[in-house]
């Protein structure tokens, strides 16, 4: 295999996505992790339609931010401009990831934000985990991959979310995207997602009443991860 300079994020992002089907969040070609080079401007991202143990390093896509293969011969996963117009957008991110894992895309579907109800879910956010509402009908007739990007970063922005804060979403009627300032937390808020959506769906049925998580523990649980005295960390 010859190299190229963009071996580093191809690895990268073959060991991302390597690690849905491990962890248990996707079916079959379901799902991509794309991770990027800030200083070439560029991401590697999966395939389209190849299954997970077809997939190589070499296979992975190098595209820019407008979604423009700059390297490779596969086509990219068709979620590509959605990761394009997230890291065109975010400067801090290093990697993003897609998945339709059961439970998050389950809470997508009904167009819900999961509520805070427990300390696991305000170790990772303090906040609910946010469902952008579908898209109008001008933006799926438009763009549609390129358009679900805004769809993201437009919810966080109507919410006043920070996208350094709160590293995961639901599309409302699609499924879950997160990412992080690296690949690999990416894939880590990816599977903590669909835990804490699993969690919240069984406490509901368990409970349909259970509140929501009382503002002095959410504050506390935020506290220890970021003030000036964190300490958070299992
Ligand atoms: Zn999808």
């Amino acid at each position: 295999m010859k190299e190229t300079r963009f071996d580093q994020i191809r690895d990268e992002a073959y060991k991302g996505n390597m690690q849905l089907p491990e962890l248990g969040l996707v079916l079959f070609t379901f799902g991509n992790v794309s991770a990027v080079d800030r200083d070439a401007g560029v991401f590697a991202i999966k395939p389209s339609g190849v299954p997970y143990k077809e997939l190589s390093p070499d296979k992975m896509v190098v595209v820019d931010f407008e979604g423009k293969t700059v390297d490779g011969t596969l086509r990219p996963s068709s979620d590509t401009l959605t990761h394009a117009v997230l890291y065109k957008n975010w400067k801090e991110i290093g990697g993003i990831v897609h998945t339709h894992s059961t439970y998050a895309t389950a809470w997508a579907q009904t167009q819900t934000d999961i509520p805070i109800l427990g300390t696991t879910h305000a170790d990772h956010v303090t906040v609910d985990i946010p469902c952008a509402p579908p898209m109008d009908d001008s933006m799926i007739k438009g763009n549609y991959e390129h358009e679900t990007g805004f769809q993201i970063i437009n919810c966080l922005r109507d919410r006043k979310l920070s996208y350094t804060e709160v590293e995961m979403i639901l599309v409302g009627n699609h499924a879950p995207f997160t990412w992080g300032k690296t690949m690999n937390k990416a894939v880590y808020n990816s599977a903590v997602l669909e835990a804490i959506a699993q969690m919240a769906f069984i406490t509901k049925q368990v409970n349909p009443g259970a509140s929501r998580l009382k503002d002095s523990l959410i504050k506390k649980h935020y506290e220890r991860k970021h003030g000036p005295d964190s300490y958070y960390g299992q």
